[in-house]
């Protein structure tokens, strides 16, 4: 079973530490107007510590084919990964295939993910999206965006979840509530609607690295740049991060960056 790895945060990574963390040109010319949040140097360098932090991490949900992942993250929307875990592996018992979950009517299926919250919409996509799958894709998930797109329920977020990290396809940043509110946070993009969030960081995060980087940064948002009280003194980014929000701080913050 492909299953996520867990992150641990290296946060005594010696490369990292803030102590020695050279700064970036763009924090030297910080105060002259001069800087500039998504310089290619300061982008290359989050990344860099990204990569100290969480070097191999992909998604946190159980899955063992596409179409279990394509149902997990339906799932996932405003419930927890760790919720979802604990719901699909009965799930796909009871209903192993997807032409298991094409016969059901949303009804059906409601009693089963009932606890991941929202159960009436979600059993409404699972179902039509298995239906079309059935009918459309000769059973199989589709691999490309436009035909991914097609299935009821399922949005960027969710395509670029399953191209990304089964497909290995890179074909967009997943922007979820955590790639949102970190990207804010490090003032990779001062927008609010996830669409343009992810315009904003395809156009500064190399095209290899989107998959990658979405799962970074949404471990990151669970482990250290939590929503409420982010943990900043145990953060190796800290002296690179100027978020209103930081709990602490050896760099001035930014008012909109949050
Ligand atoms: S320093 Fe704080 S706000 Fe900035 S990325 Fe780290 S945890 Fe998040």
């Amino acid at each position: 079973m492909r299953t996520g790895k867990s992150a641990r945060p290296h946060t005594d990574h010696p490369s990292l530490g803030r102590a020695t963390a050279p700064l970036l040109a763009s924090q030297k010319s910080q105060g002259k107007g001069g800087y500039n949040p998504i310089a290619p140097e300061r982008v290359r360098e989050i990344l860099k510590r990204l990569d100290g932090l969480y070097l191999e991490v992909t998604c946190a949900l159980q899955h063992r084919s596409a179409w279990e992942l394509l149902v997990a993250t339906i799932l996932s929307a405003q419930s927890t990964d760790v919720r979802v875990n604990m719901v699909t592996p009965e799930l796909f018992r009871k209903y192993p295939t997807v032409q298991d979950f094409a016969a059901l009517t949303p009804e059906q299926l409601q009693p089963d993910v009932r606890s991941t919250g929202f159960f009436r919409n979600k059993s409404k996509s699972v179902v039509g999206a298995a239906k079309k799958i059935v009918s459309d894709f000769g059973g199989q998930v589709p691999d490309q965006m436009e035909q991914i797109l097609t299935l009821p329920g399922v949005a960027r977020k969710t395509a670029n979840v399953v191209l990304g990290t089964w497909f290995r396809k890179n074909e967009g940043v997943v922007v979820d509530t955590h790639v949102h509110r970190i990207s804010r946070r490090l003032e990779l993009t001062r927008n609010d609607d996830p669409k343009t969030i992810e315009q904003d960081l395809t156009k500064i995060i190399p095209r290899e690295r989107w998959t990658l980087f979405s799962h970074q940064v949404i471990w990151h948002g669970r482990k250290l740049c939590v929503a409420r009280r982010p943990k900043c003194v145990d953060c190796p980014l800290e002296n690179i991060c100027h978020a209103a929000d930081k709990t602490w701080s050896t760099v001035e913050v930014h008012k909109n960056a949050k």
